[in-house]
């Protein structure tokens, strides 16, 4: 290989989701021409992504010096609901639609029944420690997508769930505002705000 940076660079792109060998080649031999000024702007911001950590309670990314985020820490949020999402993305989503004033849970993924595996991934001791511990919290809000790997993954936290169900926590899924199949991912602030309404 003539250049061992660039075939390094492609081995570490390669490990990325949704990135084979063969697009990481192309997105490098890409970036080398590009203009030096992005390419090391491009390397500032891949640096400065080390200061970023994630919230010690509902693993949002953030930047404070404190364990907790900005949301976690407000006292202007409701402290009895927490919702669970798969994505950073689909939290982000749900603070836009601007109807939800609780705190949040970011899962990390779903399980997929076919991928025993994807569920190691997944927070879910830390979602079990976090409601052992959760004083005061009422309703735990599933809002998994309405998948296959998203209902079985809500199926699996109500389980766990159990011994908190028994000293009354009421475990709640969105309703079926999110036509059956959608990603939340993909749902604008009406669609997500009538499932919320309708959740049960
Ligand atoms: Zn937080």
């Amino acid at each position: 290989m003539q250049s061992p940076k660039i075939e390094q660079f492609i081995q570490l792109l390669s490990k990325l989701p949704g990135l084979g060998p063969r697009q990481a080649a192309r997105l490098s031999y890409h970036l080398l021409d590009e203009k030096k000024e992005y390419r090391e702007m491009l390397a500032q911001t891949i640096i400065s992504l080390t200061q970023v950590k994630r919230c010690a309670e509902c693993f949002q990314a953030h930047e404070q010096k404190t364990a907790l985020c900005l949301l976690c820490a407000s006292p202007n949020r409701d402290r009895s609901r927490i919702m669970v999402v798969e994505k950073d993305m689909d939290f982000s989503n749900i603070e836009r639609a601007g109807v939800y004033d609780g705190l949040y849970y970011i899962l990390g993924g779903v399980i997929s029944p076919l991928r025993p595996k994807s569920q190691e991934k997944l927070r879910l001791r830390e979602l079990y420690n976090r409601l052992s511990k959760a004083n005061g919290v009422k309703e735990v809000i599933l809002a998994t997508s309405a998948t296959p790997e998203g209902d079985h993954t809500a199926r699996y936290i109500e389980q766990i769930s159990e011994p908190f169900v028994k000293k009354n926590l009421k475990i709640t899924r969105l309703g079926r505002g999110l036509s059956t199949g959608s990603e939340l991912e993909y749902s604008d602030a009406e669609t997500f705000k009538s499932a919320y309404l309708n959740r049960k």
